[in-house]
């Protein structure tokens, strides 16, 4: 008998906890959710109760309006909260403002959820926190040895690097509106860049929004009515599937970049016309993913949305217990590309650009 079978088990819905009657990051709407944070995929509106975080709840309000759900309670970082004889507590994820996972703790066991996360530093959210536990939920979406992510600061860097050597062209970053916009744009003021950064209409909300949770993104403004004259040499940060829009002709004849841990994979940029790519990811790369693996001291660990095989075959080899769980209805935001499968692209062979190299790309 698994440790987990009446603390946590597999519903159409998504994980689900029969001793609380809740679901965690349910795909379709729920009595009771807990969510790990507000990426779209994760955190879907509709659901009759929802415990997250302060920001994450903040978030969806922004994201779904105000009546995003029947009722809200804020759950506090480390603090545990009881659901019957359950303790469930949330510890910081590193993956976007208010990300969590979150511990379910019952009769001296304990299951932790991942949800999404990353183990780079990241000055726009709490560091994730290791947390011991008998069962490991872990995402993979970047579940294969190939992708190790470079420091960030680097890439940041390369983006610099390019507005020196084309100064004349507008530098189009494409950055996921919730955590990566925030990050890069973070990344850039570390970096020493001061100047104005300018941002496409979807980004605007949840940059304030960070900024009105104290962190500071230096001097933002719209993008709209500005012409392409008035934005040579200047950065741009727009959703990715504004890219290769209509409205990114207005900008003339921009640099591309996007900030993405698929950017490890030379293929995918040149699918999506990418001059710059910027490895720049919030999920935790192979390294990290099996060393968070070994940190928490599971025994089992479950495996969900990204390549899953590879990490539960490396879970067995060592002798731990793992199973991919082979959820649907993860992967539409943040990094995870729903399209085309990551373990084809990136399988030994396949052009793979190397932490080394990633800087000569201008
Ligand atoms: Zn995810
Ligand atoms: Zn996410």
């Amino acid at each position: 008998m698994p440790v987990a079978a009446d603390l946590l088990t597999l519903t159409p819905a998504g994980l689900y906890c029969p001793r609380g009657g809740f679901h965690i990051d349910p795909v379709r709407p729920v009595d009771r959710a807990l969510i790990t944070h507000g990426h779209s995929d994760h955190a879907r509106s509709g659901h009759g109760a929802v415990l997250a975080t302060p920001e994450t709840l903040a978030i969806m309000a922004v994201r779904y309006g105000e009546n995003f759900a029947g009722t809200t309670e804020a759950a506090g970082l480390g603090r545990p909260i009881r659901i019957g004889d359950l303790a469930v507590t949330f510890h910081p994820a590193g993956h976007v403002l208010g990300s969590a996972q979150i511990a379910l703790e019952a009769g001296g066991a304990r299951i932790v959820v991942s949800g999404d996360y990353k183990r780079q530093r990241d000055p726009t959210c709490s560091p994730f926190e290791p947390v011991a536990c008998d069962v490991f939920v872990t995402e993979a979406t970047f579940g294969l040895p190939v992708f190790r992510h470079p420091d960030a600061r680097g890439e940041a860097d390369k983006l610099i690097g390019s507005l020196a050597l084309f100064p004349d062209r507008p530098h189009l970053v494409g950055a996921y509106a919730l955590g990566k916009a925030q990050r890069m744009i973070a990344l850039l003021r570390e970096a020493g860049y001061d100047d104005t950064i300018f941002l496409h209409g979807a980004l605007e909300r949840l940059c304030q929004f960070y900024e009105s949770r104290g962190i500071e993104l230096g001097p933002l403004d719209p993008v709209r009515g500005l012409k392409p004259k008035d934005l040579a040499g200047r950065i741009v940060l727009c959703p990715p599937g504004s890219m290769a829009d209509l409205w990114s002709r207005r900008l003339g004849d921009p640099v591309t970049a996007f900030a993405s841990g698929w950017m490890r994979v030379r293929a995918r940029a040149r699918q999506r016309g990418v001059e710059l790519p910027l490895i720049v990811s919030d999920h935790a790369d192979w390294d990290d993913l099996t060393a968070t693996i070994e940190e928490t001291g599971a025994g089992e660990v479950w495996v969900t949305h990204g390549a899953e095989e590879a990490l539960v075959h490396w879970c067995r080899q060592r002798g731990l217990d793992a199973r991919p769980l082979n959820l649907l209805g993860y992967g539409d935001e943040g990094e995870a590309e729903p399209e085309g499968s990551p373990a084809a692209e990136a399988a030994p062979g396949a052009e793979v650009g190397s932490a080394g190299d990633s800087g000569a790309a201008a």
